[in-house]
Parts: C-alpha cells; structure tokens; sequence
C-alpha cells in the first residue's frame, strides 16, 4: 500500500505491506491469485498525489496495475479455476476482480508473463509509438533512448526488423553488450555524451528519457525529424518542473515534429499489434528479457529499481 507520496526517488518506506482478508466472490466476481505482478515508471505520477493524465493512488490503498494470476474460484461464466488471465490488481498476492475486466490468457501461446512486457502494454506501446506517432519508414535512422527498458528494447529490435537504422543508450556496459548482441548500435549514456554519439544525425527519436537526451536529439535531428515522445522517466522524481531542452528552436528551424500519446487510449490497436508482432516473438526475430523480484514485500524495491536502471527488459515481482 501506499504510506506517504514519495518525494523525489521513491524510498521504500514510502510503502506498507498489509494482511488484509478477501471475502468470497459474489455473483460476476473472480477470486484471482496473481503470480506477476507489473511495476511501472508511470506509477511513480500516480503516487504523487497529483491529478494527472489519471487518477492519483489513494494513502493507504493498494498500488492498483497490471499483474498476470491465476483463476482460484470463479463466479462467472467464461473464467474457471486455473485459468491465467490479465487483471489491473496490481500489487497483492491475491484478490476479487469483476470478470468482464478480466483478459484471459492462453499460456500456450506465449508465457504469461510476457502480457505485462513484450506481448503487453509496452509493447503495444513501442509499436505504436514507432508506426503511428512516429511513422518510420526503412532506411531511416533512429535513436531509441532506454533501449534496454521493457518498451525500449522492443522499439529498437520493431524498428529493426522494419529496415532503419536503430541507435540505442542504456545505463550498463551489460546493457550495452546486450543491444550490440541484438544488432543494435549501442551505447553507455553515462560513459559517452548522446549528442557525441548522435553525431551523424538521426531522422526520427523514440524518447524514453526527456532531459539530456531530449535535448542531444533535437541536435542530432535533420529537417523534417520526428520526436515520438513517449516518456521522459529522468524527470520523474524531479520535485520541481524542470527546464525544457535549450534548444527547442530547432523545432521551427529544422521543421520537427514531437508528438506524445498515451497507450491506454489505443487499446483498439491492439489486435494489429498482436499479429505483427506475436510471430516475431514466437519466432524468436525479438528476443525480451525479464528481471525478476520475488515476494509482494519486494514490489517496492522493484520499482524504485526501475529510477536506478536495475532491471533488462521488464520488470517485474513474482508473487506465487
Ligand atoms: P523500463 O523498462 O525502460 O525501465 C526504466 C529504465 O529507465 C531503467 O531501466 C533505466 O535504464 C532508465 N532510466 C531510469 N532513470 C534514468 C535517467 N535518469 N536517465 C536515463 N535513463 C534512465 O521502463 P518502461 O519500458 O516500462 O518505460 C519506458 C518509458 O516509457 C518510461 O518513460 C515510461 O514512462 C514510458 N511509457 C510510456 C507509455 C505511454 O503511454 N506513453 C506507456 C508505457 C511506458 P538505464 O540503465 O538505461 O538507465
């Protein structure tokens, strides 16, 4: 649960672990007991207390969010004891869900943890962002800052597979070797400067990152590049609004174009989504990596994880 709004890094005293009992499921109701649970870098806006582009957490109430379980009674129709199914339950071991909210899963198909990262919303998330916001075309260049991230890593390796040229950052040596293992053009942001590295120009940035990064891209863009503006997780912690890229000029004088979104308004997409990209994770054309916390008592260590670059691809709590 929430215990106090974090200020600036997320600390874990900031967060309780309660025994809370959960009564039986009434009628429509599905008892679920999570096996993942998802943390993520948009949590951290929720936590502060502030309206944002959705409701804040409530002190003392469970942090709600993705989380994959398993079905241990249900009282409704189309769900049964041992399904796997999608749930927003967020960080509990178990809990009572209406069913018509639940996504049932088919483990079969792919592992169910991957409805929280590669085969999940960010994953819908790096797709859209590079087809619809960004409109990429083969040949071009892109920058994919956080690009060992859940959603960075599966931008970089959509964007290869679509024929552009794909620059990537992350905070390892590890990371780095990673990307390069994947056939991407990586490099270390705290060792090299972006704007060192972006030298050669780019068309188009996948921004993970804002702040430096932000700024190094505008440099690097050429006239008529575009900025998909996904997120800006250096700035997340920032107490105060902190000053836009200098260089924002570029905009007019380049003829740039940023465009944020936010993916739960595009969960229509979905399906084209899936079968896009479904058959190059099963086909093993994108690889994903999962870091993995046990215990409900660690979703807090996880995500303020996701503020220190712990995790390689998504990060998550198991919890059953
Ligand atoms: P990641 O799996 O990418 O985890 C966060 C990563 O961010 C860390 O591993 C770390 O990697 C990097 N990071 C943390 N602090 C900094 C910093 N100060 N400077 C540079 N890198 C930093 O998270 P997600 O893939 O879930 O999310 C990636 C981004 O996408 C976030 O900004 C998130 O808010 C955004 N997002 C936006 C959505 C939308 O609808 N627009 C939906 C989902 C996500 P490293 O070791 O490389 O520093």
């Amino acid at each position: 649960m929430l215990a106090r709004h974090p200020q600036g890094a997320p600390q874990e005293s900031d967060f309780e672990v309660r025994d809370v009992p959960d009564r039986a499921p009434g009628d429509g109701e599905v008892s679920v007991r999570n096996v993942f649970v998802s943390v993520d870098p948009y949590m951290r806006g929720r936590m502060s207390g502030r309206r944002t582009y959705v409701d804040p957490y409530t002190l003392g109430e469970p942090i709600a969010g993705g989380a994959v379980g398993r079905v241990v009674e249900s009282r409704y129709d189309a769900l049964a004891e041992g399904d796997w199914v999608l749930s927003m339950l967020g960080w509990r071991e178990q809990g009572l869900a209406r069913g018509d909210s639940l996504h049932k899963l088919d483990p079969s198909l792919a592992p169910p943890s991957t409805a929280l990262g590669v085969l999940g919303m960010p994953g819908l998330t790096a797709w859209f962002g590079l087809v619809e916001i960004g409109e990429v075309k083969a040949g071009e260049t892109i920058y994919v800052s956080g690009a060992a991230g859940a959603v960075g890593s599966t931008a970089a390796q959509i964007a290869k597979l679509k024929e552009l040229h794909v620059v990537g950052s992350a905070g390892s040596a590890e990371k780095v070797e990673w990307l390069r293992s994947l056939g991407i053009e990586a490099f270390d942001y705290r060792e090299t400067p972006a704007k060192e590295a972006l030298a050669d120009g780019i068309d188009v940035y996948f921004d993970n990152v804002g702040g430096e990064q932000l700024e190094a891209a505008l440099t690097a863009l050429r006239p008529y590049g575009r900025v998909i503006a996904c997120g800006a997780i250096s700035r997340y912690n920032d107490e105060r609004p902190s000053p836009g890229p200098r260089n924002l000029g570029f905009m007019v004088t380049k003829r740039l174009r940023l465009q944020g979104y936010i993916i739960a308004d595009h969960w229509d997409r979905y399906p084209a989504f899936l079968a896009e990209v479904g058959p190059w994770v099963a086909g093993g054309k994108i690889a994903y990596r999962e870091t993995i916390l046990d215990g409900i008592e660690n979703a807090p260590v996880a995500f303020a994880g996701l503020f220190r670059g712990d995790n390689t691809g998504k990060m998550l709590v198991r919890v059953g």
